[in-house]
């Protein structure tokens, strides 16, 4: 019964999940009930704003996302988006926090990133070389069992990175959870350019878009992952 209650609770809660207009786009509309542009006090939406003012790291990039979208929008690629950034915040020294199962992408991602006049310095994942029963993972959840099998190190990625003093550092297919880390440690801003999805070729979004058929499982609830 109490957990009945639960749900039915959580389902009153609408965010911008439930809205149907997208109001705070376009302005064409009228803003639902349970807006949170409109629902947001004043003072919140004004220190928000305040932070994309002036010349400060947070304005600079916002003019720069800004900038980039509006000029190439729909036409460059997310690899080419990455260099056009990294040239309007002034960023020269590129970090890249790479998966190792990406390594090839990463290769290819530092040749372009040398031809566009960037400097760029990559840390494998894998880097550190820790054992996973090191830190408490047991054997049986490594992929070979009985193996040597390093753990991922974000903190030692995001460390080695902090120390070069990269501009802007690029996520390349870490896992979710690492990536987190990653972000949590770095010093300078993170964008990504590959989001790993074993299963779908890092597209993440195929899940969803085949939710309907394929991946009905995905609105299963109770699944206990
Ligand atoms: S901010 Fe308001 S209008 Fe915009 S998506 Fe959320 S609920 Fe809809």
């Amino acid at each position: 019964m109490a957990t009945k209650k639960k749900v039915s609770a959580e389902k009153q809660t609408f965010t911008c999940a439930s809205c149907g207009v997208l109001n705070c786009y376009r302005r064409a509309g009228v803003f639902p009930s349970f807006c949170l542009t409109t629902g947001t006090p004043d003072a919140l939406k004004t220190r928000a704003k305040r932070a994309y003012l002036g010349n400060g790291r947070d304005a600079k990039m916002a003019r720069a996302a800004a900038e980039v979208e509006g000029t190439y929008y729909g036409r460059l690629t997310r690899v080419e988006e990455i260099i056009a950034f990294a040239n309007r915040i002034g960023a020269k020294k590129i970090g890249i926090a790479t998966c190792i199962g990406l390594i090839e992408e990463t290769r290819v991602f530092v040749k372009v990133l040398k031809a566009n006049d960037l400097k760029p310095y990559a840390v494998l994942c894998k880097v550190g070389s820790v054992d996973k029963t090191e830190i408490g993972i047991p054997d049986s959840l490594k992929v070979q069992k009985g193996s040597y099998e390093a753990i991922c190190n974000p903190v030692l990625q995001a460390e080695l990175l902090n120390q070069w003093k990269s501009d802007l550092n690029v996520i390349v297919g870490l896992c979710v959870g690492h990536d987190s880390l990653f972000i949590r440690h770095s010093d300078a801003p993170v964008t990504t350019l590959i989001t790993k999805d074993r299963v779908t070729g890092h597209n993440p979004a195929a899940a969803l878009y085949t939710s309907g058929f394929y991946y009905k499982r995905l609105l299963e609830s109770g699944r206990n992952l």
